[in-house]
């Protein structure tokens, strides 16, 4: 239903649970971030309200890039699982998802006979698998490599933890904002969710990947071709 991104200098579980709140208007059941800590990430999941997932976000997650999202589920039920961030097996890697994967079942079937274990009874979590399965050491080149596999609709954001600062977002179908900042970079499903801390705003195409990291955002297409997009200022306020 609702994502966020940030990599930045600043505790990054505050930003996105600031934006979650900011996307709670749209409905959602479940809500959740993932945070990159050193070589690791830490996940943080709740059903029910952004004030519960924000009441279970210890003090000491301080990691400043990661991604959050608020699930309106429609695959498996309402859970702590099922909540997004979903990780793949090694932890490394995490995503958010809007949207629907309507080949699930046979990438997941796909998957487990590679050797990969599900914990979720979500459409979702199979991004996650994929994007391990073709990882080779370059997170936006996974995803590239991931996203034609995929049928249905999407709005995705990805983090490595080996590839800390950087985040890569991609969609069909599902919008897909980048916020702008000095030395610092957002991205959300809707711009509300980063007006507190930019104007500055590049909005996304089906089918463009973007690559974010504090110091800047770089677009590509299916091909791998860079895309050179015009920078919106946001005249509104919130
Ligand atoms: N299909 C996914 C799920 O059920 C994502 C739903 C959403 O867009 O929030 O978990």
């Amino acid at each position: 239903c609702g994502i966020v991104g940030y990599t930045g200098r600043r505790v990054s579980s505050e930003v996105l649970l600031q934006g979650l709140r900011r996307l709670e208007y749209r409905g959602y059941d479940s809500a959740g971030i993932a945070i990159g800590n050193g070589d690791s990430l830490s996940v943080v999941k709740r059903p029910g309200k952004i004030k519960d997932l924000t009441e279970a976000v210890p003090d000491t997650l301080k990691g400043n890039y990661g991604i959050g999202h608020t699930r309106w589920a429609t695959h498996g039920v309402v859970n702590e699982i099922n909540a997004h961030p979903h990780t793949d097996v090694s932890g490394k890697i995490a995503i958010c998802h809007n949207g629907i994967i309507e080949n699930y079942m046979a990438l997941k079937e796909m998957l487990i006979s590679e050797g990969y274990s599900f914990v979720s009874e979500t459409d979702s979590e199979v991004i996650a698998h994929l994007i391990a399965y073709n990882y080779q050491g370059d997170i936006a080149a996974a995803v590239q490599t991931s996203l034609p596999l995929l049928k249905g609709t999407y709005g995705i954001v990805c983090i490595h933890a080996d590839e800390p600062g950087r985040i890569i977002g991609a969609r069909n179908g599902s919008p897909l904002v980048i916020g702008v900042g000095e030395d610092e970079m957002f991205l959300a499903s809707d711009t509300t969710a980063v007006l507190a801390y930019t104007k500055q705003a590049v909005y996304l195409e089906d089918g463009e990947i973007v690559l974010i990291d504090p110091e800047g955002f770089k677009i590509v297409d299916a091909a791998n071709r860079e895309i050179q997009k015009r920078i919106d200022t946001i005249s509104w306020e919130l």
